[in-house]
């Protein structure tokens, strides 16, 4: 009789609401208005929606596994969707047509615009409609394919089992056959300073100021400082990175790119002061005094600006995520070690993205996400890292892929080198975009191309096919003799490469 009452009653929950209740206590406790706990179960339980975990999850459920996804947001698409690649690239796009207007670049193209002025709350707006456009997306392609999507956050409590403590106080329980980390990475804070994402902000904070700040001090000149010091200088601030390296863009650009990199941002208004590291930070009279050390000299300053833009790098988010119940050691970098199919040391739980080793980029934490799904389904797991571009996107933009200059001079690796300056290419000079060029770096002996770096207009495009050519063992002369569409930027990358090839190129 009660199991019959029980059945009628499970029969009228699920009409209403199409979430999976599957024990007895939630449905008693449904009616009851308690919060008991509903179990799921799952071939793949993703912990995290970023572009590693949700990639991950549409990509389990197209293979015919059973799919969960955990987040503990309201919106999907974790930090790349949220406050990281989409944000920054519309507020980089919109500041770039603000200063192309305002700095007379339009004028003397012939486009006169009268005065212009910015309306930086529509700016930002355009920022939030894209954020919110492309997160929304996700849901529907979960929804398209057959993805249960659970809101709270996930830890983990076995090899086999995830808890996700909702905002309602419920707790969910995820039996899955395997368990993947996808929690990505977050903000690293610098010692002594701390963030109010008002004054003294991240790089989330500085994606959402609410006016533009006369002087911005940037502490790091890599590549998320340079693309936000960059939109914020377009707008009208004065900007000055300080970076305790001698050169600017990170870890793996190329030295004489770099230095070039550096030249056009200065012409841009940008200030840089490298090979300095910053001592402390204090708030005074509504903004900061940065107390700045020369690493050679000891030479001593203080700094005064607005606003304070802490960019010194991103560490992987683990928190509360219950590794030490199964077992899982992080390393020194709090990273999750992973053997080559991106195992733990539980056979059951698997970890891609920002939370393990490697570059922290959006399409590397997609593909590592794809290919586990595929080796968890009897496929070969394979990515090349040396293939995986890094982009800034900057104006002009510069983008890379494999070994650089100095990559290759440490290994003892021979190489020939391939250049060509935008300045003798067709569509750069018709645009008059000729800032930057194509270096191609490739073996001495066997032409195979070693390595890619691009500094010029649509570099972050461009890169692509470079990408393509070294993932398949290309030689410069392959992508030399291959026919290029005339008149585009990609001739250049094309020159370059018959420079590396023949000696020198045809047009320079
Ligand atoms: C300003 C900025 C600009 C960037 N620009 C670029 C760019 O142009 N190109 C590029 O390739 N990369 C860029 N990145 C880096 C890129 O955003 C990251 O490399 C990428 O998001 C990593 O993806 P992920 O899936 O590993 O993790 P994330 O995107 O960090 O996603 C992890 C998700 O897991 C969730 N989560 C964590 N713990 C739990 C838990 N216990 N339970 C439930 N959910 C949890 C988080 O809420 C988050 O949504 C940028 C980053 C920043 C900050």
């Amino acid at each position: 009789m009660q199991c019959s009452l029980r059945n009628t009653i499970s029969l009228a929950l699920r009409s209403k609401a199409p979430a999976p209740i599957k024990t007895n206590a939630a449905i008693l406790g449904a009616l009851n208005g308690r919060n008991y706990s509903t179990t799921h179960e799952a071939d793949l339980v993703v912990i995290g929606s970023g572009p590693g975990g949700y990639v991950a999850a549409i990509k389990a459920a197209q293979m015919g596994m059973k799919t969960v996804s955990v987040e503990k947001n309201a919106t999907l698409g974790g930090t790349c969707l949220n406050v990281g690649c989409i944000p920054s690239k519309a507020l980089l796009n919109n500041s770039h047509y603000y200063h192309m207007a305002h700095s007379g670049d339009l004028a003397a193209r012939g486009i006169n615009c009268g005065e212009v002025t910015l309306d930086l709350e529509k700016l930002m707006g355009q920022k939030t409609k894209a954020v919110t456009a492309l997160t929304g997306g996700i849901a529907q392609l979960f929804k398209k394919n057959k993805v249960t999507q659970l809101t709270g956050f996930g830890s983990i409590v076995g090899p086999n089992e995830v808890q996700v403590q909702k905002d309602d106080g419920s707790v969910d329980t995820v039996q899955a056959k395997n368990i993947m980390i996808a929690t990505g990475s977050e903000v690293t804070p610098f010692p002594g300073v701390e963030i109010d994402e008002e004054i003294i902000v991240s790089s989330t904070g500085a994606l959402a100021l609410k006016q533009v700040p006369k002087r911005m001090v940037v502490i790091g000149a890599g590549v998320i400082g340079l693309e936000l010091g960059s939109v914020w200088s377009r707008l009208g601030s004065e900007v000055t990175a300080i970076e305790f390296m001698e050169t600017i863009g990170g870890a793996g650009i190329d030295t004489e790119v770099s230095k070039t990199f550096q030249k056009t941002l200065v012409k841009q208004g940008l200030k840089f002061k490298l090979g300095t590291k910053v001592t402390g930070a204090q708030k005074s009279g509504g903004g900061v005094t940065v107390s700045v050390e020369n690493v050679k000299s000891g030479d001593k300053e203080d700094l005064e600006c607005d606003v304070l833009l802490v960019c010194v790098g991103r560490r992987p988010y683990t928190e509360n995520l219950g590794l030490d119940k199964v077992g899982i050691v992080k390393d020194d970098k709090g990273r999750i070690p992973v053997n080559g199919v991106f195992q733990t040391v539980v056979p059951s739980v698997y970890a891609i993205g920002d939370c393990i080793h490697g570059p922290m980029l959006a399409h590397k934490a997609e593909d590592e996400g794809i290919v586990c799904v595929e080796g968890m389904n009897g496929g070969h797991v394979h990515i090349d890292y040396n293939c995986v571009p890094s982009v800034v996107y900057t104006h002009p933009e510069v983008a890379w892929v494999g070994k650089s200059e100095e990559d290759l001079k440490k290994e003892g690796v021979e190489y020939k080198v391939g250049k060509f300056p935008f300045l003798a290419n067709s569509r750069a000079k018709t645009n008059n975009e000729t800032d930057g060029f194509v270096k191609v770096l490739a073996d001495k002996a066997t032409d195979r191309v070693l390595g890619t770096h691009i500094i010029g207009p649509s570099a972050g495009e461009l890169i692509n096919e470079a990408v393509l050519a070294m993932e398949y063992g290309a030689a410069s002369e392959d992508i030399a003799r291959v026919c290029h569409a005339h008149p585009t930027c990609a001739e250049a990358l094309r020159e370059a490469n018959v420079a590396a090839a023949f000696g020198k190129p045809i047009n320079f």
